[in-house]
C-alpha cells in the first residue's frame, strides 16, 4: 500500500513519543514492503511561535490532502493565560473539526506485565480488551442555546443536548463495523429513562442494529455502565456512546490499563474516494512539560496509535495486531520508561519495539 501521512509532532513529549512512533511505522512499512510518504505540519504552542496561531491553514490542507494524520500532543504552559484562540488546545479541536472526525476510538486493553498497576485487582481487569466510540461533534458539547443569563438570584446557565438522526446514524455504523472485526458485540449506553435525546440515540440505535444481525446489541444506562466497566470489564467489545458520556466513561476506561503512557486513540470521519478512512491518531496523554526533553517519556501509547492507524484508516490488521505484540513483548521484557518502574529512554524502548516486530 502507499500510506501518505501527515505528521503533526506537536509540543512539549510530542515530537518526543512521535519520533519513536514513526521509527515503527517506518519499520511495519519495511517489512510488508508498503511505501511511506510522510509530510510534517505545525499544530499547538509550535505553530504559535512560527506563524502566530495554533492551527495555520496549511496544516489544514495538509491533513486534508494526508490519508492519515498521527499527532503528538499539544499545550505549553507559557500559554496558560493566553486568551482561547491563542492557546495551543484550540489547535486540537480546529483540527479534529477541519478533518471532520466524528468517532472517536479509544481502545482499552491490559497487558499481562502491567496488571499490577490497575487499580483494580488482576482477577477483574486481567483479559479486558473493548473500544469505546464517543461520537465526538454533537451533543451537549456543541448544542445551542447555551450560555448563562441574569443576575443575582435570576442567573442561570444553559447547555442543550442536541443530536439528529443522522449523527446517530453514522456513529453506530461505525461501532458496528467494528464489531464485526472483533468479538460481535455492541453495547449501546444511553440515559433513555430520563432524557429524550437519549431514546432517540436508543431507537436509532436498534434500527441501525438491524442492519447488522450478526452483531449482538445491548443498552445500559451511563450510570449502570461506569459501575460496570469496574466491576466486569470484560464483558464489553464495543461501547457506543454520544459525546459527553463517552468523554467520562472513556476516562474511566483508561484508568484500567495502568499509565496514561499507554493509551492510543484515533477520532475518525468519512471514507476517503480512495477507500481509506479520513483518521487523526494520537496519544490519550498531554504534553507533559514536566518531563519533556529528559528522555523518559512512555512512547507505547503514541506507538499504538500507529497500530490504530493501521488498521483503522488503511484495514491492516495483521500489521496492526504485529505492533500490539509487539508492544507486549517489550512490555514483559521490562525495557520500559519510568512511569512504569522502568529505566529505559523514549528512543530506547522505540529501538526494543522495533527489535520485537
Ligand atoms: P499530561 O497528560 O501532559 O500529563 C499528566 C501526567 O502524566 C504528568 O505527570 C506527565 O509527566 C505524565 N505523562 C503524560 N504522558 C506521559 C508519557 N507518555 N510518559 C510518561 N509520563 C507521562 O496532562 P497535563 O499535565 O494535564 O497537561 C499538560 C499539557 O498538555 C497542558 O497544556 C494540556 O492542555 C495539554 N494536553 C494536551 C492533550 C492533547 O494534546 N491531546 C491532552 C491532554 C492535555
Amino acid at each position: 500500500m502507499n500510506l501518505n501521512i501527515l505528521v503533526l509532532p506537536g509540543d512539549g513529549i510530542g515530537p518526543e513519543v512521535i519520533q519513536e512512533a514513526v521509527r515503527v511505522l517506518r519499520k511495519v512499512a519495511e517489512k510488508g514492503k508498503h511505501a511511506v510518504k510522510l509530510t510534517e505540519g505545525l499544530l499547538g504552542g509550535v505553530a504559535i511561535h512560527k506563524t502566530g496561531v495554533p492551527l495555520p491553514p496549511q496544516t489544514a490542507e495538509l491533513a486534508a490532502a494526508a490519508d492519515a494524520t498521527l499527532l503528538g500532543a499539544v499545550g505549553l504552559p507559557e500559554f496558560d493565560d493566553a486568551p482561547p484562540e491563542k492557546r495551543p488546545e484550540r489547535g486540537l479541536l480546529g483540527i479534529r473539526k477541519a478533518m471532520g472526525v466524528y468517532a472517536n476510538l479509544r481502545p482499552v486493553r491490559t497487558y499481562k506485565a502491567l496488571l499490577d498497576s490497575s487499580p483494580l485487582k488482576n482477577h477483574l481487569v486481567d483479559g479486558t480488551d473493548m473500544i469505546i466510540v464517543r461520537e465526538l461533534t454533537g451533543g451537549i458539547y456543541y448544542g445551542t442555546p447555551r450560555g448563562i443569563s441574569g443576575e443575582g438570584q435570576s442567573e442561570r446557565a444553559v447547555n442543550t443536548m442536541v443530536y439528529t438522526r443522522p449523527e446517530i446514524e453514522r456513529v453506530a455504523r461505525m461501532a458496528f463495523s467494528l464489531a464485526r472485526g472483533r468479538r460481535k458485540s455492541v453495547t449501546s449506553v444511553d440515559k433513555s429513562n430520563v432524557l429524550e435525546n437519549s431514546q432517540l440515540w436508543r431507537r436509532v440505535v436498534m434500527e441501525v442494529g438491524r442492519e447488522y444481525p450478526d452483531v449482538a446489541l445491548d443498552h445500559l444506562l451511563v450510570d449502570n455502565c461506569a459501575m460496570q466497566l469496574v466491576l466486569n470489564p470484560k464483558r464489553f467489545d464495543v461501547v457506543l456512546t454520544e459525546n459527553l458520556f463517552g468523554d467520562i466513561l472513556s476516562d474511566e476506561g483508561a484508568v484500567l490499563a495502568g499509565s496514561i503512557g499507554m493509551l492510543p486513540s484515533a477520532s475518525i470521519g468519512e471514507r476517503k474516494a480512495s477507500g481509506v478512512w479520513t483518521g487523526l491518531y494520537e496519544p490519550v496523554h498531554g504534553s507533559a512539560p514536566d518531563i519533556a526533553g529528559q528522555g523518559k517519556a512512555n512512547p507505547l501509547g503514541a506507538i499504538g496509535s500507529v497500530a490504530a492507524m493501521l488498521e483503522y484508516s488503511f484495514g491492516m490488521k495483521e500489521e496492526a495486531e504485529a505492533v500490539n505484540r509487539a508492544i507486549e513483548a517489550v512490555l514483559t521484557s521490562g525495557r520500559v520508561t519510568s512511569d512504569l518502574k522502568g529505566t529505559a529512554t523514549t528512543e530506547q524502548v522505540g529501538e526494543a519495539i522495533c527489535r520485537a516486530l
